[in-house]
């Protein structure tokens, strides 16, 4: 569901529940949640959102321009790879390229620099887990475990580092992970992959995870869910 204000679409994250009237708010990250009976027709709610767009609207856009200028100004430090990077803005159209610890992106305004950096991010970390799976992979083979070669998927999660269906022989690795030292990202590689052998955390569980990757407690205690 969205509406359009001043030429702009905001979508709209409905909820039904029970719930009286139709109940609107907006989240600490700008998006719009409403709530409404299941009773209740999509127009009026519809109709509703519209008769409040002009309030909404700048009160989601304030939100979100601020939480993006926090994060991704020109001159911005961000968390890689257990590393800081610090973000530049080239006013001229360019790659993104890193060069030691800055990483320039074109953009002239929040909302660029959060498009360049995401595309950025999501290729670096796709190559990246990649290899870490396909390491992790040789490394339980050459030990003799069967295994698996693990087709990963990177989501945001909120509350998980990484997760392992091990029938289908899928991994899911958080990609909040890419802040992380490479020790810490190969220590949730090596617990998932344990998962294909016991799927418990059983003793047994952590007898292979650290015989197969000593480091695992140290790196694995660097991870923070905040
Ligand atoms: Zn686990």
């Amino acid at each position: 569901m969205e509406f359009i204000y001043e030429g702009r679409h905001y979508p709209v994250i409905l909820e039904r529940k029970r719930v009286k009237n139709i109940n609107l708010h907006i989240r600490t990250d700008g998006s719009i949640y409403v709530s409404a009976a299941p009773h209740v027709a999509e127009h009026v709610i519809q109709a509703f959102l519209e008769k409040n767009a002009a309030r909404i609207a700048p009160a989601s856009d304030r939100i979100r321009e601020k939480r993006r200028g926090k994060v991704l100004h020109d001159g911005a430090v961000l968390p890689w790879l257990g590393q800081a990077l610090t973000l530049r803005w080239a006013a001229k159209p360019c790659q993104t390229v890193r060069n030691g610890n800055v990483l320039t992106v074109f953009a002239r305004t929040p909302e660029e620099a959060e498009y360049a950096f995401t595309q950025w991010r999501n290729a670096e970390c796709l190559e990246l887990f990649r290899q870490l799976n396909d390491e992790t992979c040789a490394a339980f083979r050459q030990a003799g475990y069967q295994v698996p070669h693990a087709r990963i998927e990177i989501k945001n999660m909120v509350s998980r580092w990484g997760s392992c269906t091990a029938q289908s022989g899928r991994i899911s690795m958080n990609i909040r992970l890419i802040q992380y030292p490479v020790g810490s990202i190969r220590g949730v590689f090596f617990h998932e992959y344990t998962h294909f052998l016991h799927q418990d955390h059983s003793a047994a569980f952590y007898a292979v995870l650290r015989r197969m990757y000593p480091e695992y407690d140290r790196y694995d205690a660097l991870l923070k869910m905040t």
